[in-house]
């Protein structure tokens, strides 16, 4: 290295002044030396003979000085040029390396590059599709449809599934998707044809962009079709899953708002078609966000009521019809609303039904059943069972009764001091799951009563199934059992097909003492109405016992 950096670069090497600088002072050298050499031999020597001697000798040295410098002119050259290969070779060499380098680094790029572009594409089918049924999901979307104009014959239709939570609880989740992917097969064999883009929203949540449908018969009668396509269930491994499912619907046209705004005027109208009795649709209009309004304010004020602990339970006593005492307690629960007064479970329970904050509520009644019931037993009142209510919520949740177990078990109550009030109605909403549920509470030892007997106008051949205990007589067949003698016949006949089937018989809403001695003489087993007690709060219930 150190020798080429004393070698001149290529570039700088001039031909003609290199051999210049070596050819002129040769000449000069040479004249000089032939013009005074001469002069000094003819000074020197006047003897011809010696002088031809010495020009012999000069002549020779003459060529070996030249030889000597032409051999060191061409040294010094020649080593230049050695320099400049071995510099080059060498460089050759580092830039042959450089340029192995430069091809691997070329092919990792290509790799990277290649690889990127694949996680790009995952990436973008993650971000875009759904993974688990493959349609487009929301945010393609958002991403389609950013703006409607008003001049459009665009549908969005929001279709859910009903109580899908329960085909996921019962089946289990693998069971749950394939669902799902069958019901996409479905939505898209269906729509096969039209101009219609199928959309997996969120869980059971799908939603369908049509751009055919020109006015409302249209919509109304492709919803008709789609309903006759489902034939109610699906077949999956071996289970027939019947389900039901509501739409909320907008029509794009009507206005020019963001998809992201149109989508969640269809969630709104979804949520209006769930608690819809004749159809399984709706179409968004204006009034509903005052309803949502309404509905989040009461969602909010019960929430807070939970937190300020403004729910109170108030007991009603259940009499043993043949020697009128006390045999059971049923605990109702009372909204203690500020400035309000005492608001009933009727105007709130369905709500929190709907929200599910049932869950929490029915959890804090049976805890708070629990502290009483171990209160009074403290106290010597021993002998009673409390009956407690359950929303219909409750039928198809599978950690109840887990809860209820150690709860119980904490406060050291027998399963069988507990009695859980059903009614018909609920119980009806998804009769297979709430049976198993039933069983699954009758077996740890809860006696069940089947609540609101006769207002669901149920088949008998169901109620035989459930595993309940007793039924309590709704209040509405005894209103008018004094004057109306078709419905003391009505009641007559329940109570006879209740001792059949060896069911125990509480009559609720007792007003009056004539009803009181006509439900007597039917021998049935308990009474409760207003007439007898009316409900009365917790810290009053020891004087109800003495
Ligand atoms: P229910 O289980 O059928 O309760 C009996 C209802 O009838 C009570 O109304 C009671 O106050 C009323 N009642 C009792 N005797 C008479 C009478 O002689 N005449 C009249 N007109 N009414 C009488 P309440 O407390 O307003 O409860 C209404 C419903 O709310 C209950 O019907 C029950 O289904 C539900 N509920 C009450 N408490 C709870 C609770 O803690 N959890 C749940 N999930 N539901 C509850
Ligand atoms: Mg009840
Ligand atoms: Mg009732």
């Amino acid at each position: 290295m150190e020798r080429s950096e004393s070698v001149p670069e290529p570039d700088r090497i001039s031909p003609v002044y290199g051999s210049l600088k070596i050819a002129v002072p040769y000449f000069l050298l040479a004249g000089i030396w032939i013009a005074f050499s001469d002069s000094w031999v003819l000074l020197l020597f006047d003897n011809p003979e010696a002088i031809t001697l010495v020009q012999t000798y000069k002549g020779l040295l003459f060529v070996v000085v030249t030889a000597f410098l032409l051999y060191l002119a061409f040294k010094t050259q020649i080593e230049n040029y050695k320099d400049i290969v071995y510099r080059f070779s060498q460089n050759y060499i580092r830039l042959e390396k450089s340029n192995k380098k430069l091809i691997k680094a070329k092919e990792e790029i290509e790799k990277k590059v290649e690889e990127l572009e694949k996680s790009k594409k995952i990436i973008y089918q993650q971000a875009f599709y759904d993974q688990l049924t493959g349609l487009p999901n929301r945010n393609m979307l958002l991403e389609d449809n950013s703006q409607h104009s008003p001049d459009n014959n665009e549908v969005l239709m929001l279709l859910d599934i009903d109580k899908f939570r329960i085909i996921n609880d019962y089946y289990g989740f693998e069971i749950g998707d394939k669902f799902l992917i069958k019901l996409t097969d479905k939505l898209e064999e269906f729509f096969n044809g039209a101009d219609a883009e199928i959309y997996r929203i969120v869980s059971d949540e799908f939603l369908v962009h049509h751009q055919g449908l020109n006015d409302l018969s249209e919509i109304e009668k492709l919803l008709e079709e789609l309903q006759d396509f489902f034939s109610g269930f699906f077949e999956i491994e071996g289970h027939k899953i019947h389900f039901s499912y509501s739409i909320g619907i907008v029509r794009a046209g009507d206005s020019n708002y963001s998809t992201h705004k149109l989508l969640q005027k269809c969630e709104t109208a979804m949520y209006q078609a769930k608690n819809n009795d004749y159809r399984n649709y709706e179409f968004h209009h204006p009034a509903m966000e005052e309803e949502i309004a309404s509905y989040l304010k009461l969602d909010n004020d019960l929430r807070s009521a939970l937190k300020l602990k403004e729910f109170e339970l108030f007991y009603q006593p259940i009499f043993r019809a043949s020697n009128g005492e006390i045999a059971k307690l049923e605990a109702l629960i009372r909204w203690h609303k500020p400035g309000e007064g005492y608001i009933p479970p009727d105007k709130f329970i369905p709500f929190a039904e709907k929200t599910g904050l049932i869950f929490e509520l029915d959890q804090r009644v049976f805890k708070e059943v629990c502290r009483h019931k171990k209160m009074w037993q403290r106290k010597g009142f021993k002998n009673f069972t409390i009956s407690v209510n359950l929303s219909a919520r409750q039928l198809d949740s599978s950690d109840f009764t887990k809860f209820v177990l150690n709860l119980i078990d904490k406060h050291e109550i027998s399963s069988s001091n507990l009695e859980l009030e059903i009614t018909e109605n609920a119980v009806m909403k998804n009769f297979d799951v709430s049976n198993k549920f039933l069983e699954r509470m009758q077996k740890a030892g809860f006696p069940i009563a089947l609540d609101d007997f006769g207002t669901g106008y149920s088949s008998l051949n169901y109620i035989m199934k459930l595993p309940i205990s007793s039924i309590k007589i709704d209040r509405s067949f005894i209103n008018n059992i004094e004057q109306d003698q078709q419905q003391y016949q009505i009641v007559y006949s329940i109570i006879e097909l209740a001792k059949i089937l060896g069911l125990e018989i509480t009559v609720e809403g007792i007003e009056t003492e004539k009803q009181k001695t006509l439900l007597q003489k039917q021998r049935v087993d308990y009474l409760q109405g207003f007439y007898l007690s009316p409900p009365v709060p917790a810290d009053k219930g020891e004087q109800i016992f003495s």
